[in-house]
């Protein structure tokens, strides 16, 4: 009992660092087996997700978040993209006739 109370505080030194994805295997495996067998720790674990949401890389919590974020800043580029290709097209046209006018 007294031994699984220190691999608490260990799981717990290091769970910050685990959700960061900063441990190395050793200390991610070491997490990880822990967390399968103590109720306590995981718990304690899926507190700090919550907290860590934001800044988590493989955790699923704001995907809606995230694509409008993404949707937003395509649009933007579609909208200036579309701008650019319009005024080349009209750049263009307006080239050809200034240029084919004289000639003909
Ligand atoms: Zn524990």
């Amino acid at each position: 009992m007294h031994r699984e109370y220190k691999d608490c505080e260990i799981v717990f030194d290091l769970l910050p660092l685990y959700l960061d994805g900063k441990t190395n295997s050793e200390s991610n495996a070491y997490v990880t087996a822990h967390l399968k067998s103590c109720e306590n720790c995981r718990q304690t674990f899926s507190f700090m997700q919550k907290d860590f949401g934001e800044f988590s890389v493989k955790q699923s919590v704001s995907p809606v978040k995230k694509r409008g974020k993404i949707s937003r800043t395509k649009l933007l580029l579609i909208c200036v993209l579309g701008l650019y290709i319009f005024g080349l097209a009209g750049f263009i046209v307006w080239f050809f006739c200034a240029t084919a006018l004289p000639v003909l």
